[in-house]
């Protein structure tokens, strides 16, 4: 039997889940890459995230033309060529976030301030977050949104190979390997920026080190993060399916049954 119900089901749950972690609010969206067609990714229709159900969700090409139009649910989100971009530029990522987290956005104006990963459950984000400013390529007259192909690519670009990117005076986004690791993630993007903010009021901040980095991203799988999203299901009251409990090459191992 296909797992799309549940797949469709936990792309929903994510939606709810971000907008519980004030990761997203009315704004901001989750797109997972179609499971069985790499050339399409699935979104929901512009709707506030705590809203979204399954009968929201549309699927797209990569070039972020809506596919099965006849069938679509409403009005698609304006910036839905980030998504299509990232996964044109990306084979790699399985699952987009696009954000307006609150405590990150100051970080893509400030220009003398670094983000970076301050605290070992955000490593994944990197040293230092890549900054892209929509002015360098298409000028001081756009209103800041990502409404074309063009633009996508530009933000993908900057993107890179990293897990996030800050986008200046906007917001931010965040890639993963599964849909569970973008929500995860961007959840703990948020608060390192809180707490950035924080340490940096009382001094000097010491950031992650590219090794640290490096070692926490690799125990970042199965085990880890079901361990979240069993609770952030349990938080939105929505289902929980499990999934494999595998732990990364880089987890500690002190359980001493292993
Ligand atoms: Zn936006």
């Amino acid at each position: 039997m296909s797992n799309m119900p549940k797949i469709l089901d936990d792309l929903v749950t994510a939606n709810h889940v971000l907008a519980k972690h004030n990761v997203v609010d009315s704004f901001g969206h989750v797109s997972i890459r179609h499971p069985e067609n790499p050339e399409h990714y699935l979104l929901s229709r512009a709707r506030a995230p705590a809203c979204v159900d399954q009968g929201d969700i549309m699927e797209f090409a990569l070039d972020s033309k809506v596919v099965g139009h006849n069938q679509a649910p409403g009005k698609p989100y304006s910036e839905r060529f980030i998504h299509g971009a990232i996964y044109a530029a990306r084979p790699d990522v399985m699952a987009v976030v696009h954000n307006h987290s609150p405590n990150v956005v100051p970080f893509t104006v400030v220009k003398s301030r670094r983000f970076g990963a301050i605290m070992h459950m955000a490593a994944p984000i990197g040293c230092c977050v890549p900054n892209w400013d929509i002015a360098t390529k298409f000028g001081d007259r756009t209103n800041l949104l990502v409404t074309s192909n063009d633009m996508g690519r530009d933000l993908a670009a900057t993107l890179g190979n990293n897990s996030a990117a800050l986008m200046r005076g906007h917001g931010a986004v965040v890639v993963g390997k599964t849909l569970r690791e973008v929500v995860f993630l961007s959840i703990y993007m948020e608060l390192n920026a809180e707490m950035l903010i924080k340490a940096q009021a009382m001094g000097e901040v010491t950031f992650l080190s590219e090794g640290e980095v490096e070692a926490n991203a690799r125990g970042r799988a199965g085990f880890t993060l079901e361990r979240g999203w069993e609770n952030f299901c349990r938080e939105v009251g929505r289902p929980y399916y499990p999934l494999a409990m595998e732990m990364g090459p880089g987890f500690s191992k002190t359980d001493p049954t292993q």
